[in-house]
């Protein structure tokens, strides 16, 4: 029996086609994973610029995922943890809005702010109640996954001033839609994360994930800096793949672990029809500006709860971690998401600039400087009301053909290595729903 004949090629090397490489190595399969870029992770990389360490675009790593945990060392990735609380910034002042059962110093703050009536911090507290002792699978299921995220906040009687104010810019910062179109599904599985534990950064960085599940590959080859460019079957079933430089590569199974639109592309060049995936992307662009003095201090994430607001979120990540600056530097991220993720450089930054100025209250001092704007147009599939019923599964109509891409569950860390454990059970005769994976 030749390798190809039951070797895997998995393309794409970010966190779901790692974990599905990891997963059929440690079933016994032969895996080739192939990735057009140079480094491994997709959406979850890290590099330096001047000392900095840039992620690509402000996102963090709830330690209470359930799934990608289990193939992480915490402990080794050194993680430093976010304030369980949000600063709210608007023209007319600024509030603290906190989890005062994990940090109970933020409770008086929280009572009495100016952002959100007290009713509503009960009704917080209630929300957090229901997400807590849901199943995390619970949170998906049509009773919430039906609606959007507004209409749940409104049926459970938040204010408007609250879901403008706070719900709009903290969850717009999470799903990277300020409207709260999105599905109440995520709203309540990323409340269960925020309360039952840390949110945090990496000491080397969001990238620091990805090379820690590669380090856990052992014999599976993986190929960098390889594009596919089309897929190759025979009599009705796959046989590899073909790379931009010619190069045929075979297998007896392909998993699709790109991002869902090239998924559908490359899916194609088999005459494969991909329905069932994703089609609106959720695009943001994160501002890195440095100084010598604090700009705005603290861990806690603030939200720009200003009418027209270009930034939606900011925080100095190197108050978070300060391995994300040299010493004696401060690195603020902020963040723009949807059109406003979209105007150009130069109007970005001053935009940023001028908001940062609004959220200190006091100006901002000389010496900010830009580092680097991450614009990043696929950051998510978008989860619209009523997406769950529709996720797609892992097998397709061709045999040998697989997805496996975050899109099987849900657009996050923890979706995209549900979706490598999804499609590694689909191929190796464990086929349970990606909702039960393990
Ligand atoms: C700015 C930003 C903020 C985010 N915030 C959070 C957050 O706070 N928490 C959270 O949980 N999630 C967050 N996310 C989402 C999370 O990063 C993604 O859901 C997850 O990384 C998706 O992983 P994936 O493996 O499915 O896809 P990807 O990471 O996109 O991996 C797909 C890989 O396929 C490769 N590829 C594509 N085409 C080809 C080809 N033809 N040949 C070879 N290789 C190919 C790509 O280069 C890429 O490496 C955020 C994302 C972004 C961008």
């Amino acid at each position: 029996m030749s390798v190809a004949s039951n070797r895997v090629i998995v393309i794409g090397g970010g966190i779901a086609g790692l974990v599905a490489a990891i997963e059929l190595e440690r079933r016994g399969r032969p895996v080739l994973l192939l990735e057009q870029h140079e480094e491994l992770g997709g959406r979850v990389r890290s590099r330096r610029v001047d000392g900095f360490r840039i992620d690509r675009g402000f996102q963090v790593l709830f330690t209470a995922y359930p799934v990608l945990t289990r193939y992480l060392d915490l402990t080794a990735l050194d993680l430093h943890a976010f304030q369980p609380a949000a600063r709210i910034a608007s023209p007319t002042g600024t509030s603290v809005l906190g989890d005062a059962l994990r940090d109970p110093s933020v409770l008086a703050e929280t009572v009495l702010s100016s952002h959100v009536r007290v009713s509503d911090v009960w009704r917080l507290l209630r929300l957090r109640r229901l997400a807590t002792h849901l199943d995390p699978e619970a949170c998906f299921a049509p009773e919430f996954a039906n609606m959007s995220t507004r209409e749940f906040l409104e049926a459970r009687g938040f204010g408007d001033a609250t879901i403008d104010r706070f719900f709009a810019p903290f969850y717009g910062g999470i799903l990277l839609d300020r409207s709260l179109e999105s599905s109440a599904a995520v709203l309540l599985f990323t409340f269960r994360m925020l309360a039952l534990g840390e949110t945090a950064l990496p000491a080397r960085g969001m990238g620091a994930i990805a090379l820690q599940l590669r380090e856990r590959l052992r014999l599976a080859e993986v190929r960098t800096g390889v594009r596919v460019t089309a897929l190759r079957a025979e009599r009705g079933r796959t046989t590899g793949v073909e790379a931009a430089d010619g190069t045929v590569h075979e297998a007896s199974d392909v998993v699709l672990a790109t991002e869902a639109p090239v998924a559908r592309t490359l899916a194609a060049t088999a005459g494969v029809t991909l329905e069932a995936l994703p089609t609106r992307a959720l695009g943001c662009a994160t501002v890195y500006l440095a100084s010598e003095t604090p700009v705005l201090p603290g861990r806690a994430l603030t939200l720009n709860a200003a009418d027209h607001a270009v930034i939606s979120h900011a925080v100095t990540v190197s108050d978070v971690a300060p391995s994300y600056a040299p010493p004696g530097q401060h690195l603020v991220a902020m963040t723009a998401v949807g059109e406003a993720a979209l105007i150009g450089d130069s109007a970005l930054e001053r935009a940023a600039i001028s908001e940062l100025a609004m959220m200190r209250r006091s100006g901002v001092p000389g010496g900010v400087r830009l580092v680097a704007i991450e614009r990043v147009p696929y950051s998510q599939f978008a989860h619209p009301p009523g997406y769950a019923s529709r996720r797609p599964i892992a097998s397709t109509p061709l045999r040998g053909l697989w997805l496996g891409g975050e899109a099987l569950h849900s657009s996050s860390l923890d979706g995209a290595a549900r979706s490598g454990v999804a499609v590694a059970d689909a191929i190796t005769g464990a086929e349970v729903p990606v909702s039960t994976a393990p």
